[in-house]
């Protein structure tokens, strides 16, 4: 038993700012943070305290991670050295700048890297807009592993501590779309000391003093939004318990025990880890092991510690990885979430619960350190498409309570929004209108991961602290949030007040549902900050898909149509809605994509860009797609029960749904007619106003889907999109 500190839990936390400044701080604010020896030499430093490697250009901006963590680094006193796209074929380019004094943080950039190589097909991007010149193939795949290696072998005795969004949401045994199959952690992986998750600043700066103070990383156990290896059941103390929540209900002989979704904290039924365990079996079921259930006092949820399916269980079993989701899912509310364990071999991957949100103030102050606001000078003229799109922007708030499921913002920033001060936001205006090159007046955005829930959190902390749902806009609205977007209205106002700004638009996403709470929000929004377009996302229309992604009904989206149409109007403004949707999602079959199309063409929509669902990390829509069980619901192993996702995960099906989004596009009508026929509905087929696609085929066109050839074999036979219901499976 490891006797180091465990005093993390729900609370009060340190202010950010407000440890002791680290000694080298007398060395100053740096113009750029180093990326050469040369650089250190002018700032007068021998060594970097913390090196930052990076699988993104630097640019010293706050929407760049690196910049934002490294330049909050550097406020609290440290040296921070950048190595950005390193040559990663040897230990070479990361001995650039020396062994750090404390750590390496080890990121794979804003991106995961492998979203950022491929798209959504498995195809290898041709640019990457990260880089100078958009090149593409400046990082590797999966950069954090590789990275966290390379450092280790360029020097062994250095802490390499990992973090980014790819590092945050492969922190347990994931499925990866790109291998088509269940990975470990990156934690065993790398080799890394140290994963932080989630939005890192706490943990981070935490880490840095104690470092610094001289406490071995090793030691370090109690840290919020912090994971690593430990032996298997290691506790961090005797007063800790686990509970075990490695299996799942089978069919057979009704024992009762530990409810592993419970949902009131501090559940009294509850059963913990024991040696003596109960066997049920029954004659059509797999045996299922189940913990002896032992009526327990109260468990102190900060000392307890939920043991999750391991990597070997869940590599073969679907019905084992979608419970481990469910439940990493429903432990990630700060406010009452349980640390996690997951078996790696002969250790464990330990999760501390993760971090407790920013304040106002300091959201401000991490948002007011000296950010250049441009690339690094080494990059000369050099265009990096990713700064181009964001160098007018500001990020007014963090985090997402919606819990789309095919979205990893709520899994990576949290569910509470995190919402900067009006003042800060304003001054960032004015700094850009003084500072920026190239600014002409206008701010492309004025917004975050969702543009209208500034300043919306839930009524009551106490409720909000004890919450267990996944999102507070799904299937409605909560009553106990509140929607009122008088603060952002007010924010607007002010923003497009200030001297020398003639524009400012909102780009981000809206929830539109929410936005309707609130007219006087959608007749600012529609009257001033509107480009001619607005993009929004009802992703479905029909209630099947939309219900596996935890998303409105379409009835929403056409109400918030009648606001937008009926403003934009009185405003004197010609202004258009367009609607995002995903193809092949879990839980839409052929039928719904063909309604959507219908409603589609009803409209006269002719979309130009269309997304097929892409599977990322731990997301709750990749374990449907994976598994073809439902995280949302209770996991069971009883088949009459259980709810069988359909999945469409066939290269030429996933094809086929998209082109039910295109259905305008001449090239998709071969194997939309092939479709059509085989689903019975021929019907649709023709020239007339009610026919989606004609009989024809303009010369020249309709030769990109040639597999088609291979669909229209299989006679009247039925397509599926859905692959049998899976058994558990060996992947030797
Ligand atoms: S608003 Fe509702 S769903 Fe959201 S935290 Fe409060 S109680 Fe939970």
């Amino acid at each position: 038993m490891n006797s180091s500190r465990t005093d993390a839990p729900v609370g009060v936390p340190k202010p950010l700012f407000s440890y002791r400044k680290y000694w080298a701080k007398r060395f100053g604010i740096a113009p750029f943070l180093p990326m050469t020896r040369a650089e250190m030499d002018e700032l007068g430093w021998d060594s970097c305290d913390i090196i930052l490697v990076t699988g993104d250009a630097y640019v010293d901006h706050p929407s760049f991670g690196m910049a934002l963590v490294g330049r909050l680094l550097e406020a609290q006193g440290f040296r921070v050295g950048i190595i950005s796209q390193p040559d990663w074929l040897s230990a070479g380019a990361f001995r650039a700048l020396g062994k750090p004094n404390l750590f390496f943080g080890v990121t794979a950039g804003n991106m995961d890297s492998m979203v950022n190589r491929y798209t959504s097909d498995r195809k290898i991007r041709s640019d990457d807009a990260y880089t100078p010149h958009a090149e593409a193939d400046k990082r590797p795949d999966r950069a954090v592993v590789v990275y966290a290696q390379r450092c280790r072998e360029a020097y062994r005795e250095a802490n390499v501590v990992i973090g980014s969004i790819e590092a945050s949401l492969r922190r347990i045994a994931h499925y990866d779309y790109w291998s088509d199959k269940v990975r470990r952690s990156v934690l065993p992986d790398s080799k890394a000391d140290m994963l932080v998750f989630g939005s890192a600043e706490r943990a981070i700066v935490a880490l840095a003093h104690r470092l610094a103070a001289g406490e071995s990383i090793a030691e370090i156990r109690d840290l919020r939004g912090t994971a690593f290896m430990v032996p298997r059941g290691w506790l961090p103390a005797g007063d800790w318990s686990e509970i075990d929540s490695s299996e799942v209900d089978t069919p057979g002989l009704l024992i009762r025990h530990a409810d592993p979704y419970a949902f009131e904290p501090d559940k009294g039924s509850e059963a913990i880890c024991a040696s003596k365990t109960e066997v049920a079996t029954a004659p059509t079921a797999k045996v299922v092991q189940f913990h002896s259930h032992t009526r327990m006092p109260k468990l102190d949820r900060t000392r307890t510690a939920i043991r999750l399916p391991s990597y070997e269980q869940v590599v073969n079993d679907p019905v084992l990885y979608a419970h481990a989701s469910r439940t990493f899912h429903i432990e990630s509310n700060p406010g009452n979430a349980r640390a996690l364990i997951q078996g790696h071999g002969e250790r464990d991957v330990w999760l501390n619960p993760p971090p407790l949100p920013l304040t106002t103030a300091e959201m401000d102050e991490v948002f007011a350190s000296p950010f250049q606001r441009k690339p690094h000078p080494s990059y000369g003229d050099a265009k990096i498409p990713a700064f181009d799109m964001i160098r007018f922007s500001i990020n007014i708030m963090r985090g997402c309570f919606g819990g789309c499921t095919f979205c990893s913002i709520t899994e990576h920033e949290g569910r509470i929004i995190q919402s900067r001060s009006e003042a800060s936001i304003l001054r960032e205006i004015e700094d850009i209108r003084d500072k920026a090159p190239g600014f002409t007046g206008t701010i492309s955005d004025l917004g975050g991961p969702t543009a209208n829930m500034y300043r919306l959190a839930c009524k009551d902390p106490k409720i909000e602290s004890s919450c267990r749902l996944l999102s507070c806009v799904f299937p409605g609205i909560c009553d106990n949030l509140n929607t009122d977007h008088a603060p952002l209205i007010q924010l607007y106002r002010k923003a497009r007040a200030i001297k020398g700004v003639k524009r400012v638009l909102v780009s981000s996403g809206l929830r539109y549902d929410l936005a309707l709470r609130s007219p006087d929000y959608v007749k600012e929004l529609v009257t001033h900050h509107v480009g001619g377009y607005l993009k929004i996302a009802p992703e479905h229309t029909e209630d099947g898909p939309l219900a596996h992604m935890m998303k409105p009904g379409i009835g929403t989206y056409d109400q918030f149509k009648l606001l937008f149409d009926k403003y934009s109007k009185e405003a004197g403004k010609e202004q258009y809605l367009i609607p995002y949707f995903i193809a092949a999602h879990p839980g839409t079959t052929d039928k719904d994509m063909l309604n959507l199309a219908l409603w589609l063409k009803e409209r006269n929509f002719r979309l130009d860009q269309v997304q097929t669902f892409l599977p990322t990390p731990m997301a709750i829509a990749t374990a449907m797609y994976h598994t073809q069980h439902n995280p949302l619901k209770k996991i069971t192993r009883d088949t009459q029960s259980a709810e069988t996702v359909e999945t469409v995960r066939a290269s030429r099906m996933r094809k086929l749904h998209k082109a039910f989004l295109r259905y305008h596009d001449p090239e998709n009508w071969p194997l939309l007619r092939d479709a059509l026929r085989q689903m019975g509905r021929a019907d649709l087929i023709g020239s007339g106003k009610k026919h989606l696609i004609p009989s024809f085929q303009p010369v020249g066109t309709g030769l990109r889907h040639q597999e088609t050839g291979t669909l229209a074999k299989t006679g009247n036979r039925k397509m599926r999109t859905t692959k049998p219901p899976r058994t558990p499976r060996c992947t030797k």
